[in-house]
């Protein structure tokens, strides 16, 4: 079976779009489930650090708190949005061979293969490729920490993995749920995907 079509079949109708650049709704609801995983994570963090009103400050910026750790962990999530995006750039060139497409604005950093429409296993492999490579990595890293800040920090890089994957995460959802036949096509420009079905 193709991993992907040049041009879109005979047949076929678009059944749903998701435009997280211009859909205001969609946009507001993306980025407040992830900033609630993301506080979701420091929390717990937080608690399981022991963390009080009376003893955070000196738990965190105690003694000796090594400060350049902060700067590491602000350069370890520039380059983590980047490589998620590189991520399913490298699968979806692996798999289509076409142009990809990268942006960045201030809501949404995105990877797409814009000039053609995806097969639903080329699709899937490409949405969740982030997810599960990143997810090992930043669920042990918090238990290599010695510093309680660094470990506040990681569950922070962890939200924002888990959170950032919102986007990818619903349109696998709806692949689970509403487009379960392989032959689904998926164009997806980077900030944008539509779903096409074949007709009955
Ligand atoms: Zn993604």
């Amino acid at each position: 079976m193709k991993n992907y079509e040049l041009e879109l079949p005979q047949g076929y109708v678009e059944a749903k779009t998701i435009d997280a650049k211009s859909d205001k709704r969609i946009m507001f609801l993306f980025t407040l489930v992830s900033g609630l995983v993301t506080v979701g994570a420091v929390v717990v963090a937080w608690l399981c650090l022991g963390l009080t009103a009376n003893n955070w400050m000196d738990k965190l910026i105690g003694d000796g708190a090594s400060y350049w750790h902060n700067f590491v962990f602000i350069g370890a999530m520039i380059a983590y949005v980047i490589l998620h995006e590189l991520t399913h750039g490298v699968v979806y060139k692996a798999m289509t061979k076409q142009k990809l497409t990268f942006g960045l604005t201030l809501a949404v950093a995105y990877c797409g293969v814009p000039n053609i429409y995806v097969y639903r296993k080329t699709a899937l492999c490409a949405l969740l490729a982030p997810f599960l490579v990143f997810l090992p990595i930043f669920t042990v890293l918090p238990f290599l920490m010695t510093e309680p800040i660094d470990v506040l920090w990681c569950a922070l890089l962890w939200g924002m993995h888990v959170g950032g994957c919102v986007g990818d995460l619903y349109c696998t959802f709806l692949y689970l749920t509403k487009f379960r036949n392989p032959l689904t096509l998926l164009r997806d420009t980077g900030p944008k995907q539509t779903f096409y079905v074949p007709a009955e």
